[in-house]
């Protein structure tokens, strides 16, 4: 969608504002276009991970065309102030994109609300199937074609439609929206139950992100001298499964991109595990106690023998 965006300009001297903890696909992408030419602004974010309104203005410039902010970090959850972008850039009519695969199926979300002219989720991020995402454009708004073929989808990308993931998106993003208020109170009961249970266990625990504006059901945890991927061995011989960072990370063995975007040093970002609770998760307490003695331990015993890193 955004090399879409970017063909639909004669000129290759356009300007893209983004922000440096967008999911890969995004920031990949920048990456590619910039290679092209185009020039790309990856703008920071604050200690709880937001981006400034007041930074996203000041890095306007007379070519900006398109900005891509996230609605929702996938690491550590944060929530963006999409809607009060919307407004800044609609006055500036430059065209707005918000990721919110972390987003939709999970908390309301209104493209009118939040005024953007594109919004992009992916199914099986709310209970749907693997394959099938949405892209919502605002009436109106060009979008060249970029996947040759057919005439498929107005044009906009040929090759015959996977109908029964489709059907099935819709079926899901029903149910997930029919069932919100629900899930949204057991999510933050559980977070709430396990964020104080290990609190009261270690202290120097990191919460990473918004705790006024996260997903529900969503946390990241740092600690001192141990490494998240341990605690992850760990929990899974217990049959409990936790992330250190997003799954696209996984196996790469490098520090997550977002926590480094927060200031935390490579060894910090390292002892990072995500806890993620999702609709079909029981509250068990036993479970919750599990996590909470696990790193303790994990955490007394790194106090006499600190982690080093595998060779
Ligand atoms: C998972 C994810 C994506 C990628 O979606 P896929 O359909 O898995 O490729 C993009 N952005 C965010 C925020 C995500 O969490």
């Amino acid at each position: 969608m955004l090399q879409g965006v970017v063909a639909s300009y004669e000129s290759k001297n356009i300007h893209i504002i983004t922000s440096s903890i967008e999911h890969h696909s995004v920031l990949n992408t920048c990456h590619a276009l910039e290679k092209k030419g185009v020039e790309i602004t990856y703008l920071p974010v604050d200690i709880v991970c937001r981006i400034s309104l007041d930074g996203v203005k000041s890095a306007i410039k007379p070519n900006t065309k398109f900005v891509s902010i996230m609605l929702a970090n996938n690491e550590i959850g944060t929530i963006q102030p999409i809607a009060e972008l919307g407004q800044i850039l609609h006055r500036h009519n430059i065209l707005f994109h918000t990721d919110a695969v972390q987003a939709v199926g999970h908390f309301p979300v209104n493209v009118d609300a939040l005024r953007v002219d594109f919004l992009t989720a992916s199914a099986h991020k709310f209970n749907g199937v693997k394959g099938t995402g949405i892209l919502y454009k605002r009436f109106g708004t060009p979008l060249p074609q970029l996947v040759f073929g057919g005439e498929q989808k107005r044009g906009i990308r040929a090759g015959t439609e996977n109908v029964a993931g489709i059907v099935a998106a819709g079926y899901a993003l029903e149910e997930n929206v029919a069932y919100m208020t629900e899930t949204t109170a057991l999510l933050n009961s559980l977070l709430n139950i396990t964020i104080s249970g290990i609190q009261v266990k270690i202290q120097n625990l990191r919460i990473n992100g918004d705790s006024k504006s996260r997903l529900p059901g969503m946390v990241t945890l740092g600690f001192n001298n141990i490494f998240g991927e341990s605690l992850l061995h760990l929990l899974d011989l217990k049959g409990i499964c936790i992330s250190t960072s997003s799954a696209c990370n996984s196996g790469k063995n490098e520090p997550a991109h977002v926590l480094l975007a927060l200031g935390q040093t490579d060894v910090q970002a390292n002892s990072a595990i995500r806890i993620l609770y999702g609709r079909y998760t029981m509250e068990e307490a036993e479970v919750i106690t599990e996590i909470s003695n696990t790193i303790q331990i994990k955490v007394l015993y790194s106090i006499c023998q600190p982690e080093k890193p595998l060779p």
